[in-house]
This record gives structure tokens, sequence and C-alpha cells, in this order.
């Protein structure tokens, strides 16, 4: 049987994580932090030296670093399972939580800080020689390869990020790319074509990794002509991309594209009240563990607003028309709030819109106690921000704009209507997650 809801569950035991335990445990909400069973400590566990944490002159193994965090978070009361969650039920006001050894747990928040899996070779020796040459992060690592000989396979803009970066240390980048064309900027690919240390290896695979204690060789076949060869390189740098831990949620929360859970930035809210996410989870940019680590400490604060507005008693004899107080994050009471980039309408407003852009307008029917809906405003701000010289987005409250509802025949919400020089060229009904939502839009877009 579930226990009584407790105050906080943190998931993820990396830097975002320890560090939401460290902020909210001394911050007295009792938070119980989910570790993972075998991942425990997060992606930092593999890597040897880690030189760039503030406050470690000497650089600090991954390792201890992660066990250094681990002990602050505990020494305040953070309380830690080493489990797996295996099930999350984040709707309604108390969020529900199952691990892997049958545990059931109530909580009134849930900060999610899962982190990213980097995509593999799936090669043989991958792992055993990872941090011995082989590396996820250039950014970490780079350093490690001054005067000496590199590789990087994929084609993105993160693998010509990080062969641009490697470039400053090594004696030559070798990209490797298995097509005949780069997938990133032009920008990025004008770069690195023209850059004197930096090789591509157009239509190639890695087929194998040579050495013993540490990476020697790669070996590789032309998948052109099926020739293979070997390339003697001390560092191999994976960059084919990286998927974040979001299967838990998915369903359940806003994601993007490429199932990153959605936040109203600057804050850690996500679409559904209570629920938090931080670190590699959220972020494609910048994945660094003192951005984890201070994307967890938001975290807790805003975790913590939350549940100290939760407390609050009711206002005796409060009327309708009292000024209502700050929403707590994540509540979404105000959706006028500056940090989301979708407009709130009115009727009148709305009229005046369609009207006067230039560009279609996307409108959002929405009503107040409704789930789906307060599940789409991140997804709508994040439309808004994708196509925002291209699409106008607004919102408008079905409950306080009833003649709106019935002029536009709206019955369920959320509906979205995408209008077209003042007409009607697209409707959607129901939560639809932002890839979707893109691909029904852009047809329409210029
Ligand atoms: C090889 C390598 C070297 C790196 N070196 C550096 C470096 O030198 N400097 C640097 O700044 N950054 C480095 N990084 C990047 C850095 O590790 C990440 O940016 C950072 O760890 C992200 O922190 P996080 O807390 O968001 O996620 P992670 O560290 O990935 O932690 C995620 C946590 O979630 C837990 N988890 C996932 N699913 C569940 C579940 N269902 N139940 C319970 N727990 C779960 C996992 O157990 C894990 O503890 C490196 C990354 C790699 C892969």
């Amino acid at each position: 049987m579930p226990s009584r809801p407790r105050s906080l569950a943190i998931i993820g035991s990396g830097p975002a994580g320890y560090t939401a335990g460290l902020y909210a445990a001394r911050a007295e909400l009792a938070p119980v932090l989910f570790e993972g069973s075998v991942t425990a400590g997060g992606a930092l566990m593999t890597t040897p030296t880690v030189e760039n944490f503030p406050g470690q002159p000497h650089g600090i193994t991954g390792p201890d670093l992660m066990g250094n965090m681990r002990k602050q978070a505990q020494r305040f009361g953070c309380e830690m399972v080493r489990e797996d969650v295996t099930r999350l039920e984040l709707t309604g006001r108390t969020k529900q939580l199952e691990t892997g050894d049958d545990g059931v747990y109530t909580f009134d928040a849930v900060i999610l800080a899962t982190g990213a899996t980097h995509k593999h070779l799936g090669l043989p020796d991958e792992e055993r020689l990872t941090g011995s040459g082989v590396s996820t992060c250039a950014t970490c690592d780079g350093a490690f390869y001054r005067d000496r000989p590199v590789a990087v396979v994929g084609g993105g803009d993160s693998a010509l990020e990080e062969a641009l970066f490697l470039s400053r240390f090594a004696t030559s980048v070798t990209l490797i790319h298995r097509r005949g064309s780069l997938r990133g900027s032009k920008v990025m690919q004008a770069r690195v074509l023209a850059h004197p240390k930096i090789t591509i290896r157009w239509n190639t695979e890695v087929t194998g990794l040579l050495g013993e204690d540490h990476l020697e060789a790669i070996a590789i076949r032309d998948d052109t002509d099926g020739r293979t060869a070997q390339l003697v390189v001390s560092g191999l740098f994976i960059a084919i991309g990286r998927v974040p831990n979001s299967e838990l949620v998915r369903g359940q929360l806003p994601l993007d594209d490429d199932g990153y859970v959605i936040v109203e930035h600057p804050t850690t809210a996500t679409g559904v009240p209570g629920v938090f996410a931080c670190g590699d989870l959220v972020d494609r940019r910048y994945r660094q563990a003192i951005t984890a680590a201070g994307s967890g400490c938001a975290a807790a604060l805003d975790a913590e607003h939350y549940l100290s507005a939760l407390r609050q008693p009711a206002v005796p004899n409060a009327s309708e028309n009292d000024p209502p107080g700050p929403p707590p994050v994540g509540a979404r009471a105000d959706h006028s709030a500056p940090t989301i980039t979708a407009e709130l309408v009115d009727e009148t407003s709305l009229a005046d819109t369609m009207l006067t852009s230039t560009v279609p307008v996307l409108v959002d029917f929405w009503a107040e106690n409704c789930a789906p809906c307060q599940l789409m405003h991140p997804v709508l701000d994040h439309i808004a921000r994708r196509y925002q010289d291209r699409l106008r987005v607004v919102k408008i409250n079905v409950d306080s704009n009833r003649e709106a509802a019935r002029n536009y025949a709206i019955t369920t919400a959320p509906t979205l209507k995408l209008f077209v020089a003042g007409k009607v060229a697209r409707t959607i009904v129901g939560a639809t997650p932002a890839s979707k939502l893109a691909t029904e839009l852009e047809p329409f877009l210029g």
C-alpha cells in the first residue's frame, strides 16, 4: 500500500540530482533521492579525471566528485534509495512512484534528473575502452589529447563542434562520417571543411577499436568500395547523438521532438504542476556537470517555492475579486508571465490579431481546469519560439471568453486552430506532442 505522501522525490543521482538533494535537504524538505540501481552517480562515474568542475584546482576523479556530492546531500538529511524508478504517475496533486523492488511511494512534488544517454557505436571493445581513449565529450576530455591524433564519428552539429574544439589540442582530427555529406549547419560545415587540421573520411564506418589498456587505433571501412584500413588515433570521440532518459514520463509531460523534457525557462517547471526537471534531461546545449548542478539547484528552489505555496492555509473570507497572490512555480496560475512566449489574448485582442497579423496565427482555445490544456502550454511556447518569425501563437481562455468559443464552434479543450489569411486552415484537437504539431503546421508556414 502507498504510504502517506512525502514532500519531495528526486529521481537521478548525477550532479543535477545530488545538487537538488543538497538544496532541498538544507531547506528541510526531507527529500528522498532515487539513485538508480546500477547507474548511481550518473555519467561521471566512468570519467577518470574531471578538470573543469570549479573548486577542484587539481582535478578530481568522476567517482570522487560524485561521492562527495552524495555525502554533502546526505549530511543535511537527504535520504538515498538505491533503486530504479520503474513507474511514475504525475497527474493529480499527489504523485505516485514505483521502484524496481516493488516499493510504492507518494509525494507532493517530484524533481526529474535522469540525465541523457549517449548513443554508442555498438562495437565489442567500446565499453572496455570508454574513458581510455573512447569518449563522448570533447569539451570534457579534449585537453587530454594535446599533440595527439584523434578521430570524431558523426556528421551533425555536435560532431562538427567536437572536431573544431579538438583541433585546438590534437595534431590532427579525422572526422568519420558514414554519409557523403554533412548534416550540420552551413556555417559549421564551412569552418570544418576549411580547417587545415581536420580531414573528413566520407562514407566511412568505424568497425573496430584496437588497443589493450588505451585506444591505439581504429579499424574503418569505406562503404563505397568495401576497403578496410586502420587509422592510428589516441582518442575517438563519438558524437552520433544522445537520448534523454525521458521514457518514464513520455505521455505525461510535454517533450520536444527529441524527447527532452520541456521546461519553462528560466525556471525548471514542466507542464505538470509540482513536477520539475533539470540537468541533461532538459539540456541539449551545454551538457556539463556544472550546468547540470546549477539547474539541480534551481529545481530544488522551484520545488521549495511550490511546496510552500501548497502548504499555505486557505485565506479566510477571500473574495473572488481579491487580487491573486504570486503563483507557485509550475502552478501556471498566471499565463501572462514573461517567460511564456505564446501571447494570452481575449476576444477583442484575438480579433485584432487576426486582422493585423502578417503571418499565420495559431490559436489555442484552452480551459482552466483541463489537464491536457496545461500540458499544451509549454508545447505552445516551444512552437512559438521555434517559428517565431513565421507564426504567431496566441492562447484564449474559453472559460472567460465564451463568445469566442461559440463563434469558433469549440466543443473540446484544448482545440488549436491555425488561421492563414484569416481563414481556418487546420484544426487540431487534444494534447499533441511538439513534433506532431510541427509536422501539422509546417506545410502552412512560409
Ligand atoms: C564520459 C563522459 C565524460 C564527461 N566528462 C565531463 C567533464 O569532465 N566535465 C563536465 O563538466 N562534464 C562531463 N561530462 C558531462 C556530464 O557528465 C553530464 O553533463 C552530467 O553528468 C549531467 O548530469 P545529470 O545529473 O543531468 O545526469 P547524469 O549524470 O547522467 O545522471 C543521471 C542519473 O539519473 C539516474 N536515473 C536515470 N533513470 C533513472 C530511473 N529510472 N530511476 C532512478 N534513477 C535513474 C541515473 O542513475 C543517474 O544517476 C561527461 C560525460 C561523459 C559521458
